[in-house]
């Protein structure tokens, strides 16, 4: 079995007025990220870690944020874009691990949800789809609520 690694990063401003949207869900909270699109950190990390294991890019240069038709696109229906260019290179997702950075609010209560979401846009169990959250304690960006950040890592198997 031939299998790829690939790895993703993403952080977008905290900001008031926009949603906090994170794996495809609406958290509430008083600050949202602000981008172009929805500026769902983590779908974005896991699209850079689904490319990178292909080296196919990144979600940059197959969606520009300089094109209208992604202002304020629908994470979800790019990272379903980009399951299907694996699938159409004959790939398939094996497992995902992800990690948010952010100091509030507590994710645990939403972890589980954002991991059904992720799944089904995958084509995967829950069980094959991690999501984790940390603080940054109060360290840096995200420590000082500026930013959201999250980490992905992806497995692909050659169908
Ligand atoms: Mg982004």
């Amino acid at each position: 079995m031939s299998v790829r690694v690939g790895f993703g990063y993403d952080s977008h401003r905290l900001v008031e007025g926009r949603p906090l949207m994170l794996g495809g869900l609406h958290v509430p909270h008083t600050l949202g990220s602000s981008g172009h699109s929805d500026a769902d950190v983590l779908l974005h990390a896991l699209c850079d870690a689904l490319l990178g294991a292909l080296a196919m890019g990144d979600i940059g240069s197959h969606f520009p944020d300089t094109d209208p038709a992604y202002k304020d696109a629908d994470s979800r229906e790019l990272l379903a874009a980009v399951v299907a260019l694996i699938q159409g290179k004959g790939w398939t997702v094996g497992n995902v691990d992800c990690t948010v950075v952010l100091e509030r609010p507590k994710l645990r209560p939403h972890i589980d949800t954002m991991r059904r979401i992720i799944a089904e846009l995958l084509g995967l169990a829950q069980d094959a789809v991690s999501v984790k959250a940390t603080t940054n304690e109060k360290m840096g960006f995200a420590g000082r609520e500026e930013g959201v950040c999250a980490y992905a890592v992806a497995l692909l198997e050659k169908k």
